[in-house]
Formats: C-alpha cells, structure tokens, sequence
C-alpha cells in the first residue's frame, strides 16, 4: 500500500463493540482475566500495553517501512531507550550538529551507565570510520541535523557502521517517514520525537522508535519500554494517530513552503546564510535530492548579520511567526536556537531556526520581509 493509505489506515479498524469508525480511548490502567487467569484479549496492565498505543505503533511502523514500533512519553524517551542498547561500556559515534539534548543525554547521563560518546561531523565519511574504529556499538546520525540542515549520507553510514560491528540509529524527526525511510537505506532502528511532524499540531509529546521487520533489537527495547513506564498515555496516542491521517498532506505542503522561504531568504541581502537543504547551493542538496523525495523538510535556519542581539531583534519584530521553541506544527515558530541551547551549544549566535508551517508562504515571506528591517 501506499504511503497515503497507510496514514490513513494502518493500526486502524472500526470499532468491533459500536462499529464507531474511530477506535475509543481506553484510558483502563488495568484489563480483565481469563477464568484461567490468562489475559485472552492480550492487554493486562496499560504500562506493559494498551489498544491504542498499539495501534499508533503498528501505524507508524508501517509508515516507516518497519516491522515493528515501540512509543515512548516523549522524543527524549526514546532516544534515551536507544542508547540503553549501547550502555555498559559502549560507545555511541553521534552527529555533531544534534537536538542539543541528545548531545546531553550522551555526554551526562550515558557516563553514568558506563557508557561512553564521540561527536563527529558526519558528512565526514573519513572522520566517522577514524571515530568507530575502536569499537564503537551505535552511530547515531540526524539528517537533516538540528540545526544546521547537514546532510549525511545514510546508505554509506550502515555500511560503515555495519562493516566496524556497529549499529545505525537515525533521528528522522526532521524529514518524518513522508521524505526519508531510513531503515530501507540500512539503518537499524529508526526514531521520532512525535511531538514534531507526526503529531503536527504542537499539542502532543510523544517518541518513537521503529525497527526493520525481525530485528533482535525488539526484545530489549520492549522490556525498557514498559520496565522503565517511559510510555504515552492512551490519550496522546489517539491524538498522534489522528495526526497521522494528515501527515503527507502537512508534510509535503509545509516543504513547499519551506522551499518558497529559502529560496526568498537566500536572495535577500539582509541576509548572511540560508541552511536549507532544498536549495541548490546547500552541500548537501544532491545527496538529500538522492535520498530523500517529495521535498527537504519545513525548517530553515538562517543566519543575520551581527550576533545574538541583533538576531533576538528580528524575531522581536515578527507578526505571524511566533517566538517558540520546537518544530513541525502547522503554524510557523521562529527561535533564537543559541539561548535555547546553553553553555554547550556550538550554534552560531546569530542564527535563527524558522520552522514552516500551513500558512500561505506568500504571508510567511511578507512577515520575514518586515522583520529583516
Ligand atoms: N530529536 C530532535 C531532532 C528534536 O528536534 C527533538 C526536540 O526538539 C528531540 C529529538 C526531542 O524530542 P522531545 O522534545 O519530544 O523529547
């Protein structure tokens, strides 16, 4: 089936109860026994497993090409339950351009598992084999990375990784299954911070992280999952299942728009830098043409002339954007990254990261063309 079907029909079926087209919200923590003392229906406990979360599950698995998915309270949840399979004494190779709290999680608290992490640029093919050569157990890549829009090249990763015995972990966040399947290109395990694209409305926190079909990684990670009770309530799985319908419509529109953005921005003189993979000059545009389809993705980062001041000015003067963390919802965010970052962040203080939305680009173009001053 096609990508759309699936978004729309996987994980789903009426209700065999009322015949209600939309699955019910069950909020029981607790479900019935068998006379035998089995569980005859599969659900015994909402933190070992719930309906609804298996249905968000069994959607975005299919989305992503995969045989199995396993959802987390939050994107951070997720990645955090990835990095147990490289714990003990493990060491994770990660993207130096990363969500800045995935560099946190393996600087403080992987340390404190015996673990151990290197950051590379991983558009650097030589640079990530020199880095897993001494054992490492997990790459971790985004791509697009956060901020900056690098692009790596994730076919070339999984042999790298595969060839060092490593495994290859990709954040896919940023280009949501609609543009980029990693685990077709050879990645091992796929993750999402749903709050992102999936869910697509800011109004949900959610993770997820999606396997190939048979993977040996399904049985450490769904012990995690409900051992550690990281999990999402029946509530935002319902929610992030009914994103998921719209979620090629949202994601190759808002692309459309970033696209239109860039290509302003890029022509602007008040303008230092547009990072955005879509346009022709970003170094990464043939690779991202290569593996991704259907657009580059809805952030742009750009950066201004002068440092962080005048940087704050410009998003002080917007209209339509508003002044907000994350990325991926439907209205359109403009955020200094630098300050959201703290004392460890390497983003240029100048720069600004816009996340697209559904607006009209003509109105989001209009209100940067304001803002630039
Ligand atoms: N990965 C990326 C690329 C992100 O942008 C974020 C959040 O901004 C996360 C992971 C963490 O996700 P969450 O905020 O859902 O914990």
């Amino acid at each position: 089936m096609k990508l759309e079907t699936l978004a729309i029909h996987a994980g789903r079926a009426p209700d065999r109860a009322t015949g209600a087209v939309r699955e019910p919200i069950h909020l029981a923590t607790t479900f019935e026994r068998g006379a035998d003392g089995s569980f005859p229906r599969g659900y015994s406990y909402t933190r070992a497993g719930n309906p609804n979360r298996g249905a968000l599950e069994q959607a975005v698995a299919a989305l992503e090409g995969g045989g199995e998915a396993v959802a987390f309270a939050s994107g951070s949840a997720a990645t955090l339950a990835a990095f147990t399979l490289a714990a003990q004494g493990g060491r994770v190779v990660c993207c130096s351009d990363c969500y800045h709290g995935t560099a946190k999680q393996l600087r403080d608290i992987l340390p404190r598992w015996g673990g151990s992490a290197e950051f590379v640029d991983t558009t650097d093919l030589d640079a990530v084999r020199r880095a897993l050569e001494p054992g490492a157990t997990l790459l971790w890549v985004e791509t697009p990375s956060n901020p900056l829009l690098r692009v790596s090249d994730l076919a070339a990763l999984a042999e790298l990784a595969h060839s060092s015995g490593a495994l290859l972990g990709c954040d896919n966040t940023f280009a949501s299954p609609v543009l980029q399947q990693p685990l077709a290109l050879g990645a091992d395990l796929v993750m999402h911070s749903s709050t992102k694209y999936l869910g697509g409305h800011s109004d949900v926190l959610g993770g997820m992280l999606v396997l190939p079909p048979g993977s040996p990684l399904i049985e450490p990670l769904r012990d995690f999952q409900g051992t550690s009770g990281g999990v999402p309530a029946p509530f935002d799985c319902w929610l992030l299942l009914r994103s998921l319908a719209t979620l090629p419509l949202r994601v190759r529109q808002q692309s459309a728009n970033a696209l239109e953005v860039a290509r302003f921005l890029a022509a602007d003189a008040r303008v230092e830098r547009v990072h955005y993979p879509g346009l022709e000059q970003h170094p990464g545009h043939a690779l991202a043409a290569r593996q991704m389809r259907d657009g580059f993705g809805a952030v742009v980062s750009i950066q201004v002339p002068g440092g962080a001041a005048e940087a704050m000015a410009v998003a002080a003067r917007v209209r339509i954007f508003t002044r907000a963390t994350s990325l991926g919802g439907v209205e359109s965010l403009i955020e200094h990254r630098a300050s959201v970052e703290g004392p460890h962040t390497q983003t240029p203080q100048n720069l600004l990261r816009l996340s697209i939305g559904l607006e009209a680009a003509a109105d989001l173009i209009a209100d940067l063309d304001a803002a630039l001053g």
